[in-house]
């Protein structure tokens, strides 16, 4: 099979980040184009919109959509509609039900349709996954702390409606939890801290449990200076699991677990050629759920104003 003729929309910082380079190490996609309002690719054709972009290079296979996920739907719909494969960023969307609909519009037209959740791929999460599937899990401590002011400076989307806050990181975190914990849980309480001049929350506390005796508390907050925290910490009757740095480094019983390099990105993209060659979507919504859950049932909290 030949090479995956790709185009990026919504050009920013992830793009840069993380989305070239692993194209570009990869055989299995030809990156043609991207459409962007502002922004363009070098050494690439950059169009204003997705539609101007589809109907001027029809020979597009496949799209990364890298925009603010308040703005994803309408370009998968887009892009779908015209018969293009769709990889999403996360969050996959702004609701649960368009992802729903996009998912079945995907199915309709037997094209792939990828939510991917990046910090599934962080290479601490399979070793710890299989570990918690051999030695049940009795709770759970997730606590994701970091800069706002230095990781999303001057991103508005962020905290406006949609835009998630502390939940953009956070999410990262439940996509793990989801991932690595053998029975389901679901939210019990939660609290989210608002600025007072802002429509998403800067932090918040979550309660989980499952069916059974687990219990999961997971801490967000975006106002921590100094020493970053994205660490998830597993107690089982065998000894404490931590996850630390993201899932990039795993100790189980003390002793720091030796794993591969991190390729996140690397790994998604290999993952979307798969899905594309296999005629199959991956849509998994469950740690977009969580963050629903907790804005339907969390306490609402009034904080200090947020200025950049
Ligand atoms: P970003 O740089 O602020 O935004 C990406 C691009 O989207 C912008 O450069 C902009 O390009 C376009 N855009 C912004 N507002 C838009 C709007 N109202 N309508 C349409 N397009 C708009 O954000 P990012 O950090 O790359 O994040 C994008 C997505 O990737 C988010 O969902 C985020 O959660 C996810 N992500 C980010 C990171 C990270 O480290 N930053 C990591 C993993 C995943 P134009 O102005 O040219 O249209």
């Amino acid at each position: 099979m030949s090479a995956i003729k790709l185009a990026i929309v919504g050009v920013g910082k992830i793009v840069h980040d993380q989305h070239l380079p692993a194209i570009a190490a990869n055989p299995d996609f030809a990156l043609l184009a991207s459409a962007s309002r502002n922004n363009t690719i070098d050494g690439l054709p950059g169009f204003k919109t997705i539609e101007e972009m589809l109907a001027a290079a029809p020979e597009i296979e496949a799209v990364s959509l890298c925009m603010p996920p308040q703005y994803r739907y309408a370009a998968a719909h887009a892009a779908l509609t015209a018969g293009k494969h769709v990889f999403l960023e996360k969050p996959p969307g702004a609701t649960l039900s368009e992802v729903a609909d996009l998912e079945a519009l995907a199915a309709s037209k037997g094209l792939t349709l990828f939510t991917s959740w990046h910090s599934r791929y962080a290479p601490a999460v399979q070793p710890a996954k299989a570990y918690l599937a051999a030695h049940a899990p009795t709770a759970m401590h997730v606590i994701w702390k970091e800069d706002v002011r230095h990781w999303h400076p001057n991103q508005d989307w962020i905290w406006q409606a949609g835009g998630l806050g502390v939940f953009d990181p956070g999410i990262n975190a439940l996509s793990i939890v989801t991932e690595i914990l053998p029975s389901q849980v679901f939210l019990t309480s939660a609290s989210l801290e608002f600025p007072e001049n802002r429509d998403a929350p800067i932090a918040a506390e979550l309660h989980f449990q499952d069916a059974g005796a687990l219990r999961v508390l997971a801490e967000f907050d975006w106002r921590q200076t100094g020493k970053q925290s994205w660490d998830i910490i597993v107690d089982t009757a065998d000894g404490q699991v931590k996850l630390s740095d993201g899932g990039a480094r795993l100790w189980i019983a003390g002793e720091e677990q030796p794993l591969d390099k991190e390729a996140e990105y690397p790994s998604l993209y290999r993952r979307f050629a798969a899905l594309v060659k296999a005629g199959r979507s991956d849509v998994d919504v469950a740690p977009l759920r969580h963050v629903a859950d907790a804005f339907m049932l969390g306490r609402r909290k009034v904080v200090e104003a947020f200025h950049d």
